[in-house]
């Protein structure tokens, strides 16, 4: 009994952990069914964090991107989320 409360409690302590990690760095992708390869996120990102892949669709550099959510307002598909 003992030893399934501490997995209960570890298994809620991470779940947590993942939700705040989720919450603070949030991920912007894009929907490649949507993007209509307009180009309209590159233009405008700050970071330099847009490119378009060989499939002609765009794609976040997560390295480069600060979630500051210019593409997601400027998209014409709603592509980005
Ligand atoms: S702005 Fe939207 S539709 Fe245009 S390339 Fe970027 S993700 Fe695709
Ligand atoms: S959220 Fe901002 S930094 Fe990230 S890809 Fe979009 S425009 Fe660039």
């Amino acid at each position: 009994m003992k030893k399934i409360i501490v997995l209960t409690i570890t298994a809620v302590i991470l779940l947590l952990f993942i939700s705040c990690d989720r919450i603070n760095n949030p991920e912007y992708n894009v929907d490649k069914s949507s993007c209509n390869s307009c180009g309209s996120c590159l233009s405008i990102c700050p970071r330099d964090a847009v490119d378009i892949g060989q499939d002609g669709k765009a794609i976040i550099d997560q390295t480069k991107c600060n979630q500051c959510g210019k593409c997601i307002a400027i998209c014409p598909q709603q592509a980005i989320f």
